[in-house]
């Protein structure tokens, strides 16, 4: 992780999601087509003259909440403040200065950082002169006039605030770092999970409550593991209105996922698999993401020595050809095997960016496809001379051969399984593509 952080903090509406987007622009579409997805997040990564930072954005959470200190937000932002080693403090040179500034400046005072008054909103000549009202703010003698909108004054601004940051800091902080959706029907215990990892040791990049946002990205070290949960705010939101839960959570769930490496899809033990939870796998192997399968509430099982190798060979053969993941017997309530749920997590992260060397590859396919050679075709001869795996997300491998067109499921499932066999995927879904050379 960077110790290089900036927090933008300040009242609603000055410009604070604007400029954060600004400063994170270049740096989010490299590591957004690394993992293939879009985020929207309140943390992101930047670079100015060489050096690296994180950005944290305390914007967008008071929408219709006239009291933003009320205790929960205030708390949010105190701990932003406190992880960041600069602050930019903004205001909104065409609103003016307002009480709330004021207050702001009194809880920034208690903190020994470094604090920058950025004065928002100034691509006018009047609001740039204006600017000078919020000397009375008492934040030092340097007031930076910018708009975050256009860019305007945020060069001199990065100028100054990088001189803090003594290394250059990380060029991909999240590079090998797993994100990991929580998933499972209601009531199976994602809110009681997330919350023994969370509980295990609090985020280093924090996260911010009551988001009018969806989903959530909060960098986590728990167990000895680092990883980033795609959806924390189920957890805080389970007390409010009931209709807006089922909504929202459907569709964060769909996010949370979407934006995930690895899914821990939670299947509850007294009920055993059902038709809900082979949607949800299905939706996971479609998205080509890890899998782990945690089959929660073992606690509440009778059971012989037996009884965990049964409910997995009864679970994989309903699940067939769906069956190469891994599946840990677990209970959150009495936090048996939750540490070795999140090392499958990273088992299965490695094994779903690990590449098979082009060489390796073929040595050992072309073993397997001399044993069992493509059934021909109307006579024709199918011929696979080579393939390789190509740099996506998801392990992805083309197969160059003669009719491509000719190479049947069953002989698909074949070459797949061997792949397995071979080379350990387990968890993770794998494509095959045949091309005509
Ligand atoms: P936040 O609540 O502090 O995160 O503020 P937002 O970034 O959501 O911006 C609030 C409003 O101010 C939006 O309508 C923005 O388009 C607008 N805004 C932000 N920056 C600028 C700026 O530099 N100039 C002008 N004129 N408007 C801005
Ligand atoms: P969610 O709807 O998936 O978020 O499920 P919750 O985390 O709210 O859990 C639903 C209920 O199951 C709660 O009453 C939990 O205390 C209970 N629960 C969760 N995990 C376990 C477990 O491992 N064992 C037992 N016995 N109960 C559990």
């Amino acid at each position: 992780m960077s110790t290089n952080i900036i927090c933008i903090v300040g009242r609603p509406n000055v410009g604070k999601s604007t400029l954060f987007n600004r400063l994170i622009e270049e740096r989010k579409a490299i590591m957004d087509n690394q993992s293939g997805v879009t985020r929207d997040r309140h943390y992101g990564y930047g670079e100015w003259t060489d050096k690296y930072f994180t950005v944290i954005d305390t914007g967008g959470y008071v929408v219709g909440s006239e009291d933003i200190f009320e205790g929960a937000i205030r708390e949010q932002v105190e701990r932003a403040i406190e992880e960041s080693t600069v602050v930019l403090f903004m205001v909104d040179t065409m609103t003016g200065l307002t009480e709330l500034d004021k207050e702001f400046a009194n809880v920034l005072r208690r903190y020994d950082k470094p604090v920058y008054l950025v004065a928002n909103k100034a691509e006018t000549t009047e609001r740039h002169q204006s600017a000078a009202e919020f000397y009375e703010l008492g934040m030092g003698d340097e007031i930076y006039t910018i708009s975050a909108q256009t860019g305007f004054g945020t060069g001199d601004l990065l100028d100054a605030v990088v001189t803090h940051f003594e290394d250059p800091g990380i060029e991909n902080p999240e590079a090998g770092i797993p994100r990991v959706a929580i998933m499972g029907r209601p009531n199976v215990g994602k809110s009681s999970f997330l919350n023994a990892l969370i509980g295990a040791e609090r985020s280093i990049v924090t996260d911010i409550a009551g988001t009018t946002r969806d989903a959530i990205h909060t960098r986590y070290k728990a167990f000895g593991k680092d990883f980033i949960l795609t959806d924390t705010a189920g957890i805080r939101r389970k007390s409010r209105v009931k209709e807006d839960i089922e909504f929202y959570s459907t569709l964060r769930s769909v996010k949370a996922l979407e934006e995930s490496d690895v899914c821990v899809v939670m299947i509850d033990a007294t009920l055993g698999l059902e038709g809900q939870d082979i949607s949800i796998i299905g939706q996971a192997d479609k998205a080509k993401k890890g899998i782990v399968l945690m089959v929660n509430k073992w606690d509440l099982v009778e059971k012989d020595t037996k009884t965990a190798d049964t409910f997995r060979k009864q679970m994989m053969e309903r699940l067939a050809p769906m069956n190469y993941m891994p599946v840990i017997f677990a209970s959150v309530v009495e936090k048996q095997r939750i540490y070795q749920v999140m090392e499958k997590v990273m088992e299965v992260y490695e094994n779903k960016t690990k590449r098979i060397p082009t060489s390796k590859l073929n040595d050992v396919m072309q073993a397997e496809i001399a044993k069992y050679p493509p059934p021909a075709h109307r006579g024709k001869y199918i011929n696979i001379k080579y393939m390789i795996q190509v740099p996506t997300p998801s392990p992805t491998f083309i197969f160059f051969t003669s009719h491509p067109k000719h190479v049947k499921e069953p002989y698909m499932r074949y070459l797949e399984n061997r792949m397995r066999e071979n080379f350990d995927f387990s968890g993770v879904p794998i494509t095959l593509f045949f091309r005509e050379k």
